[in-house]
């Protein structure tokens, strides 16, 4: 006999945001002043996750900014540049000249912006901008970003009873599709392990995969949630492989994994800051025109050979002439993780060691969130517009999540307005769905092992094999399974991702294809997805040069 699984509770609105990083809750204050009812589902507690986490700030030229400095074009070329040949320029334009709107609506909103003596916000610079651009809060921008969010969310709204619903602890699971694969909803596991299902047009928003590596600078949880329900419900990834390390994370020790302090890259960008090896030698003179402000792929890059051939773990950041006050005032955070390994950074060097950092790649989408499926909405870090191409510009990305979070509602609004949802007639439901695991610990070991700074293609194909070993079948029924099966499907999509791409190019650098390839076409795309034919288990990989979700 088959005992009937039944939902604990239900909920609807008609935009469910999963993920309350600044996309998703730009997203929901964007929605929700629209018009629209809004329920955001969070894994942790609200805030939680990179946003918090982002120190350097936010790229954006603004009109203040003398032309003879700075100009959209010159920021257009530094994120093209960085991008090594596969950011779209469309994009770049589109999302590069909303930023200005973007900085006055959080001024608006109180964003307690560091500010020069005239009060002029104060801009730092950051590796591959050709000039100051960056405005930030000392080295906690995305904690002040993150408040004033937050605060904003819960705002009520004056002569409306439209309140932004915020299910804390809430996990998202599962995508619920009608009978024409269209989205309608989320199934859900609550604190308590129970099911939920929320009906409505769904936003993922979930950030990055930084958790699928050991030694990671994103916060726990980030597993590629998104990626995986995306994946499942029929949506295409792009840009996978271009997983990007960034350069100076702080060293804590031989073998310590799990969420590693971040050492700014603003911090470089303040002057005087240099990247050297074990014997005192600078690592980046003379290696790029940028020299220690060079984009990150490139610094990745080459710290990685220095500690190869000197047989380190890590190299070190000179930044003694930043002085105590200079710390004090602009890089808070960093003074105090140094202080609490022991390191006085006004006197000694800091160990930097390359860490997962950010996914270029993601769920394809148009710049408004729109992916290929019906009623599938992706915004922030989880989506693929094709800004970052093959290795994403210093912040450039919390203003894609801050663009897209705008732009997203408008289109859930306009396609709620005009018929184009999904219906909830011929709903499928599996409430305990099954999902391939794996332990996480092995998926963190394999993928750091063989899917780190440089690739081969026999350490994929050992990669792809012990995972393979290790993996069984199990119903989604705890966090724990949706957390094991999330980051087992990305591990699979990155490798599979990575094996495509025969060159080495931004963040994808491969041993035995050392060089970048000739372009066959204006945009080379690698694009992934679950192979229809054999059901839910097999990914499929292509080459092309389409980029539209
Ligand atoms: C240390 C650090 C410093 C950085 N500094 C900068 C910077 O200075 N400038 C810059 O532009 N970028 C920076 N970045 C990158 C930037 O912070 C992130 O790319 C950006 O914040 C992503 O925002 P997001 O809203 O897409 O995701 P996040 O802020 O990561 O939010 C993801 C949300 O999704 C939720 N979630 C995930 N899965 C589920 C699920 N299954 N169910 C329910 N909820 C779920 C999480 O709980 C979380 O709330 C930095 C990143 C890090 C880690």
């Amino acid at each position: 006999m088959i005992t009937p699984v039944i939902p604990h509770w239900t909920a609807g609105a008609d935009l469910i945001i999963v993920g309350s990083g600044a996309a998703g809750l730009t997203t929901a204050i964007t929605a929700r002043d629209l018009g629209l009812r809004v329920i955001v589902l969070t894994k942790a507690e609200a805030g939680h996750g990179s946003t918090r986490a982002a120190m350097g700030g936010i790229a954006a030229v603004l009109p203040e900014a003398d032309p003879a400095d700075d100009s959209l074009a010159s920021h257009i070329a530094d994120t093209l540049a960085a991008g090594a040949g596969l950011s779209d320029p469309d994009v770049a334009e589109a999302i590069l000249r909303a930023a200005p709107a973007a900085i006055r609506d959080l001024t608006r909103l109180g964003m307690p912006w560091d500010r020069d003596a005239t009060g002029t916000l104060a801009r730092g610079t950051e590796g591959g901008h050709s000039t100051a651009r960056i405005a930030h809060v000392q080295d906690t921008t995305g904690r002040a970003l993150s408040d004033v969010l937050l605060r904003q969310a819960r705002t009520a709204v004056a002569h409306s009873d439209n309140q932004i619903l915020i299910l804390e602890h809430h996990t998202a699971v599962d995508l619920l599709r009608s009978s024409d694969n269209a989205v309608v909803g989320v199934l859900v596991l609550d604190q308590d392990g129970r099911r939920g299902l929320v009906f409505g047009a769904v936003v993922l928003a979930t950030g990055g995969i930084g958790g699928v590596y050991e030694q990671t600078t994103n916060p726990d949880g980030a597993l590629g949630d998104g990626l995986a329900l995306a994946l499942r419900a029929g949506a295409k990834l792009a840009d996978l492989e271009f997983v990007q390390f960034h350069p100076t994370a702080m060293f804590l020790g031989p073998g310590i994994t799990g969420q590693l302090p971040l050492v700014t890259e603003a911090l470089r960008g303040h002057g005087s800051v240099r990247l050297c090896d074990n014997t005192g030698a600078p690592l980046m003179q003379g290696v790029h025109p940028q020299e220690d402000l060079a984009p990150r792929d490139v610094i990745a890059a080459v710290i990685t050979r220095r500690m190869r051939e000197t047989g380190t773990d890590h190299v070190f950041l000179d930044a003694r002439h930043v002085g105590l006050d200079g710390f004090q005032s602009r890089f808070p955070t960093v003074l105090a993780d140094c202080y609490a390994i022991g390191i006085d950074p006004v006197r000694q060097l800091i160990p930097v060691a390359p860490a997962r950092h950010y996914l270029c790649g993601g769920v394809m989408s148009t710049i408004d969130g729109r992916t290929g499926v019906r009623g599938l909405y992706v915004v922030g870090e989880a989506a693929r517009t094709g800004l970052h191409g093959a290795n994403r510009l210093a912040s450039n990305g919390l203003l894609e999540a801050l663009v897209m979070g705008t732009l997203a509602a408008c289109a859930v609004r306009t396609d709620r307005c005009s018929g184009r949802l999904g219906q909830l007639a011929g709903l499928r439901i599996l409430l305990a769905p099954t999902a391939r695991v794996a332990p996480l610990a092995t998926i963190r070991a394999v993928m750091s092992r063989y899917v780190g700074v440089d690739r081969t293609a026999d350490g994929l194909a050992t990669a792809r094999r012990t995972l393979a070993d290790v993996t069984t079948s199990g119903p989604l029924d705890s966090v724990e399974a949706a957390n094991a099966s999330a980051a087992l499907l990305v591990a699979r999509a990155v490798i599979t991702a990575a094996d495509t791409r025969q060159e080495s190019r931004g963040c994808h650098q491969r041993r035995d294809f050392p060089h970048r390839a000739h372009q066959r076409h204006g945009l080379d795309v690698v694009t992934v997805s679950l192979d229809p034919t054999t059901g839910s288990t097999a990914l499929a990989a292509w080459w092309s040069e389409r980029t539209t979700a």
